[in-house]
Formats: structure tokens, sequence, C-alpha cells
């Protein structure tokens, strides 16, 4: 299979997991506004090939790349082979993360430091090495996926909250360093949103779930993908370090 060469002038949007669920929706919403993708991916190639040829389909131009961003070497190295000096990175999505439940008591240290090289170390790794490109520019938009969970916290997601409210603290800072760049940087914090990463709770949690989201029923990956369109667009150009929930109501 050839990988498609990307037009090194027209606006690109990096999407970090969008193989699947709430990325995949990302990648596709962005590609219908007219930004070229470029989405990575850890383990699911086909996955990931299979959201190339949906955007192709849809007359979008894309291009997927494997990338662990727990890994900040494979990070570096990403841009260099994949970003620096071969797209024009107008926008980056963080959108790549993991949970890995358990009670605060049993939890295992390493549990807790897995969720947060993926979610928060991550973030931050991809989002130094796009501001730099960015700063250069004079020009970006870096929207980070954070979680209705950094901001109510959750029983049995001490580390997935911690690191999704740290996305929140990291989201603000980021907005204040950049701003004088014509970079902005914000947060979308999803509710429970219908993705794998929601498919194995049993019905009886996601019918508790339901009964405590004012809209009564979850959300679908496409309206956290409009929050990050919005985002992503001309009519946000005057929003920066912001948090734009997609919650359904639930915590206000
Ligand atoms: P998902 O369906 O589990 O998809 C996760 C994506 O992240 C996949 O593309 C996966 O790639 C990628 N990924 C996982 N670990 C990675 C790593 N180390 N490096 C690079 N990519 C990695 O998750 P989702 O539900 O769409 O969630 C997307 C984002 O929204 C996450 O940040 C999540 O925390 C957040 N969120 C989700 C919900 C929800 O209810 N679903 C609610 C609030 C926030 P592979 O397929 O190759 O493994």
């Amino acid at each position: 299979m050839t990988q498609q060469v990307l037009d090194k002038e027209q606006a690109t949007a990096l999407i970090t997991g969008g193989s699947r669920g709430i990325g995949r929706a990302i990648a596709k919403m962005l590609a219908q506004d007219g930004y070229q993708i470029l989405l990575t991916y850890r383990s699911k190639e086909e996955e990931a090939l299979l959201v190339v040829q949906e955007i192709e389909a849809l007359g979008g131009r894309a291009r997927h790349a494997a990338l662990d961003i727990s890994r900040t070497e494979d990070v570096r190295r990403f841009f260099q082979d994949e970003v620096k000096d071969k797209i024009r990175l107008a926008c980056l999505v963080n959108n790549a993360g993991i949970t890995k439940d358990g009670l605060l008591i049993r939890m295992k240290e390493d549990d807790f430091m897995a969720v947060v090289d993926v979610c928060l170390r991550g973030t931050f790794a991809v989002t130094q090495e796009a501001a730099k490109i960015m700063s250069k520019n004079r020009a970006g938009r870096i929207i980070n996926i954070s979680s209705v969970v950094g901001l109510m916290g959750n029983a049995g997601q001490a580390n997935y909250a911690a690191a999704k409210a740290g996305i929140i603290g990291f989201t603000k800072s980021c907005a204040k360093e950049l701003a004088s760049r014509q970079i902005t940087c914000n947060a979308v914090a999803p509710g429970f949103i219908e993705t794998d990463m929601t498919a194995h709770l049993p019905d009886e949690v996601k019918a508790q779930y339901i009964e405590a989201i004012p809209l009564k029923r979850m959300g679908i990956a496409d309206d956290v993908a409009k929050a990050v369109s919005f985002l992503a667009s001309d009519k946000a150009a005057y929003i920066t370090g912001q948090v734009l929930s997609v919650n359904g109501g639930m915590y206000c």
C-alpha cells in the first residue's frame, strides 16, 4: 500500500489517536471543514487506514502514521520525519488517551503512571513539538481532549481524573504562553461518549450515568467532533484558554 503524500502548503490538522472513536470522528469532520489530515494510531493500523479511506471517499486528503505518544523520543522522531518541513501544521488535536480503572487503595503505581504517561505526558510532548513549528508560523490551533472526569472526579479513576485535570492546567498555561504567536489553545471536556472506551461498562452502570445526564443520553463521537470543529475554525479566533464541556449537562 502506498501512503498518500500530503500537500506541503495546505492547512493540516494532526490528530493523535485518530484511528477510532472520538479521534476518528474529529478527523473526518476536520477533513470536511477543509483541513488536510495527518492522523496517528498506536497499534491498530487497519483501523487508521480505514479512516484515511473514509476521508478520501469524502474528497479529502489524509495520511496515517504510527506513534506512541507516551514515548517522547518517538514523538520527536515523528515530528522530524512526518511534520517538520513536510506539512503546514495549522491545527493539533491531542486526542489519544487510555484508561486503567481501579479504586485508589488497590491501584498499582504502574497503572497510575501508564495513564499519566499517555494522557498528560503525551499531550505535553506532542504539544511542545507542535508549538515550536506553530510559533515560527505565527499561527495555530491546539485543542486538547480532557474529560468531565477531570472537572468533577470519578471513583475508580484517580489516575485518569488526575491526568485529565492536568490537561486543563496545561491548556490554560499554553494559551498564555502562545497567545503572542497567535496560537490558541483550548480544551474540550467530553462527558460519557459511546466509544470502545465506554463499551465495556455494564448496562446497569451505563443506565446510572444516563440517569445523571440531564439530556438523558450518552453522547456520540460526533457531538465532540462538532465542538472541536468550532474551536479549529475562524469562528473561534478570539477564544483561548477555555474548557468547552460536551456532556449533556451532567456537570455545569
Ligand atoms: P478509544 O476509542 O479508546 O480510542 C483511543 C485512541 O487513542 C485510539 O486511536 C488509540 O490507538 C489511541 N491511543 C491509545 N494509546 C495511545 C498511545 N499511547 N499513543 C498514541 N495513541 C494512542 O477512545 P475514545 O473514547 O475515542 O477517547 C478519545 C479521547 O477522548 C481520549 O483522550 C479520552 O480520554 C477522551 N474522552 C473519552 C470519553 C468517552 O466517554 N469515550 C469521555 C471523555 C474523554 P489504537 O487504536 O491504535 O490503539
